[in-house]
């Protein structure tokens, strides 16, 4: 990786300050791979900047030296998305951290994009409010923004992309725009805000977001259901979707899966199994609820039934969800995780899942099964040596396979990791002649392809 000329450094010293400019082997190496397996590529530099006015005068200063600028939250992807794959400046948004406004009516917060959901949903409890989308690790929400990530929640509160309201954006260049604004609705021209949201880094820095929040539920109830197959656990999934109980979480865990989770000390059959959460305002409609959604898990034959779980052992269910990928990684050591992301529609989720375990079967290929169910969204972690060609060869193999098959049922290939390095080669197939414009888009934004270079857009 080419080194910054002394020029090149002095302009960044002068910007930022000697402290928040650091071309040394472990902050190149702190920014140069996600969660991913793809490999570490390090920046030539990582920066730190505190206002928008300093990502402005580097981005104006970036473009005209043709020097590729990569957005860095927290690294948390599992697509390869915030790694410099050619070099350049990392540009780490973690000091940009406040929370800078709070407007409790309208039930909205203005945020820089360095503060981790986690932290604004711990200021934003005292207020009875909180920001839904729970991707699972610490994730910035310039990260989330910029990955449009969802997590548990979605199935009731949507994705991030539904709570960004506007956004302050620095394009490539230097100059400063504001998308969107704080009403309920609008109808006025282009959604810029939503181009921006999924967009990964590569049409603009963001440095603020105005974000919409929900109301915090009162009463919580946390329930589990194990069945015989999985086949039955995923028509349990589409009834109960269907059911009008509206679960706050739906999430599908196979047998393996809770195997490894029962070795970390769960107490959860080692079936199949759906993890639910319903939440509302008074114990009776969540009792009603529960009544419903224990009818159609019993009528589908379901083994176990547990609702109403105490505080304690509800947080240790979600905790041990979120922490999936962790716990997969733990019991492969060593190894490496390509994850699918696959997403259809609801009615074709049993068909995904099917799809999947028969090419599994016939392929004589394993991964650990799992996914955001209610929102149609399959995962499989497979673990594998990417330094082993054919055995690698064939967990690629699978993923493609399944996410073909997703395509093919009108569905796509990221529910929501986003297409990182990983799934530029699905974009062609799922987008067909959109592609194009996506590329102009890009071309009129970012001409000379400064920003997060080699992501989302497959290489002209
Ligand atoms: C254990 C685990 C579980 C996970 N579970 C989920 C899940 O359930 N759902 C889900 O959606 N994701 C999940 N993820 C993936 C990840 O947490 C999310 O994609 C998250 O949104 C990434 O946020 P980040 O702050 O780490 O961003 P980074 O990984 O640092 O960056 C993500 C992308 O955003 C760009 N970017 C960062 N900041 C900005 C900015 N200010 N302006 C413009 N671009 C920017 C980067 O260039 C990069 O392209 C999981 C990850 C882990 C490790």
């Amino acid at each position: 990786m080419p080194e910054l000329s002394p020029a090149q450094m002095e302009f960044l010293i002068d910007l930022f300050g000697r402290d928040r400019v650091n071309a040394g082997p472990s902050a190149r190496d702190l920014h140069c791979r996600d969660y991913s397996f793809h490999h570490c590529q390090p920046p030539a530099v990582v920066v730190w900047a505190r206002s928008t006015e300093e990502v402005s005068r580097l981005l104006a200063w970036a473009q005209d030296q043709a020097m590729p600028v990569t957005a860095w939250g927290v690294g948390s992807s599992v697509e390869g998305n915030p790694i410099p794959v050619r070099g350049g400046v990392a540009l780490d948004m973690t000091q940009m951290d406040k929370l800078l406004d709070l407007h409790q009516t309208d039930m909205q917060a203005v945020v820089e994009p360095g503060l981790t959901y986690t932290d604004l949903n711990a200021k934003l409890r005292h207020h009875g409010l909180f920001f839904p989308p729970d991707p699972g690790a610490a994730a910035s929400l310039g990260g989330m923004i910029a990955n449009n990530a969802s997590g548990t929640r979605t199935v009731k509160y949507g994705a991030t992309r539904d709570y960004v309201l506007g956004l302050t954006v620095v394009l490539a260049g230097g100059e400063v725009i504001h998308t969107g604004n704080r009403a309920h609705k609008s109808s006025s021209g282009y959604d810029l805000t939503r181009l921006f949201v999924g967009s990964e880094g590569t049409l603009g820095v963001i440095t603020q977001a105005t974000l919409r929040l929900a109301g915090l539920p009162e009463h919580f109830a946390a329930v589990t259901a194990a069945f015989d197959s999985v086949e039955r656990a995923v028509e349990a999934v589409v009834a109960v979707k269907a059911s009008g109980t509206g679960p706050a979480a739906l999430e599908l865990v196979t047998a393996p899966l809770a195997r490894i989770m029962r070795a970390e000390g769960l107490d959860i059959p080692e079936l199949p199994q759906l993890f639910m959460e319903f939440d509302g305002f008074s114990q009776n409609s969540l009792a009603e609820a529960l009544e419903v959604v224990e009818g159609i898990c019993r009528d589908l034959g379901c083994r176990s039934f547990s609702a109403g779980l105490g505080a304690e052992e509800h947080s240790r269910l979600w905790s041990a969800r979120h922490a999936a990928a962790e716990t997969i990684k733990r019991a492969h050591p060593g190894l490496e995780m390509l994850v699918t992301d696959a997403a259809t529609p609801i009615s074709a989720y049993p068909a995904l899942v099917a799809f999947a375990y028969d090419f599994m079967a016939r392929e004589g290929v394993t991964g650990y099964v799992l996914g955001h169910a209610g929102d149609g969204n399959l995962h499989v972690v497979w673990p594998g040596d990417p330094g082993d060609a054919a055995g690698w060869a064939k967990v690629e193999a699978a993923n493609e396979a399944i996410v073909a098959e997703a395509i093919r049922l009108e569905g796509t290939a990221t529910g929501e990791h986003g297409v990182g390095i990983g799934k530029r080669k699905f974009m062609a197939l799922e987008h067909g002649r959109s592609l194009a414009v996506m590329q102009a888009i890009k071309r009129t934004l970012d001409p000379r392809g400064i920003l997060n270079p080699g992501k989302l857009l497959p290489d002209a």
